[in-house]
């Protein structure tokens, strides 16, 4: 794979995008769903590509995913020149560096909740005992411990997403994206849905890269990305979100003092 660390890129940097276009041909017409996007994702934030219908937003993130190759620019995720690999390589690429959560789960329905989470393990050969050891603790983290043994099927659509999460975050992906994946989801299971992607995010400090039409899903993220006819509009970041996070580490003894101050009130 082409290693390409230039002297400059930051190890805190997961992706740089360099003026990434993707043109489409339909017949004579040329349409730019991408139309020359420069940006730097950082590790361990969650972001927001947030626009209308038709904008561009899944054709941006299959670019960063390397489902898709751009017409023009460069993509770097962690060092590695995406727009320079060829198929095979992008395939391993996935499998090693990245995780996905779809609209549709896509789940395969021939199989269980566990043994859908533990498919990207055996793609990495992880020997068989540790892929059930490992999937039944991802099943536990998004509240499925007793549908392990279900199909789809036999699950909700909420409960499907929650297996398409834990499969998503199992190999410790880099980067894991996710394409309107409250699409389907009532208001009540798309913030629960939230709340479980953002927080096992957080928890393991990975970067998430969310894409949504819906205003109300973008307040879970650090940065939220305006995107229009192809290109970024503006950039909201959220530093209030972040200095709450350290302010409430700081006080923690205190908070905790008086906790207990609390209980023994009580
Ligand atoms: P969004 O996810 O924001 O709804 P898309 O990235 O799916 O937008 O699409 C952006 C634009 O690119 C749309 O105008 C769409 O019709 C066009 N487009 C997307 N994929 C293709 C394709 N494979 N071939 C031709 N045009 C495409
Ligand atoms: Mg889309």
């Amino acid at each position: 794979m082409p290693w390409d660390r230039k002297l400059g890129d930051k190890l805190s940097d997961a992706i740089v995008l360099k003026d990434v276009k993707k043109i489409y041909r339909m017949g004579q017409e040329k349409i730019a769903a991408v139309g020359g996007i420069s940006i730097t994702f950082e590790e361990g934030k969650i972001y927001c590509l947030l626009g209308a219908s038709g904008s561009g937003k899944s054709t941006l993130l299959n670019l960063l995913a390397g489902l898709e190759k751009p017409t023009k620019g460069e993509i770097i995720f962690k060092g590695m020149h995406l727009e320079k690999m060829s198929e095979s390589d992008l395939a391993i690429f996935r499998r090693r560096y990245i995780g996905f959560v779809f609209q549709s789960y896509n789940l395969l329905p021939t199989l269980t909740a566990l043994e859908n989470v533990s498919l990207p393990l055996a793609f990495r050969r992880v020997n068989g005992k540790e892929r059930k050891i490992r999937a039944r603790e991802m099943l536990k983290a998004v509240g499925l411990a007793n549908r392990a043994n279900h199909k789809p099927s036999e699950m909700s659509g909420g409960q499907q997403q929650r297996v398409s999460i834990a499969r998503a975050f199992i190999n410790n992906p880099k980067v894991v994206f996710a394409d309107e994946p409250t699409g389907n989801l009532d208001t009540k299971t798309s913030e629960e849905m939230m709340n479980l992607v953002t927080g096992i995010a957080r928890e393991r400090n990975q970067t998430l890269i969310i894409v949504t039409h819906d205003l109300e899903m973008s307040h879970y993220a650090d940065t939220v990305i305006h995107i229009k006819d192809g290109i970024i509009e503006s950039i909201d970041e959220k530093p209030e979100l972040k200095a709450g996070f350290i302010e409430s580490i700081d006080e923690k003894p205190e908070l905790e003092a008086e906790s207990s101050a609390f209980e023994r009130e009580d």
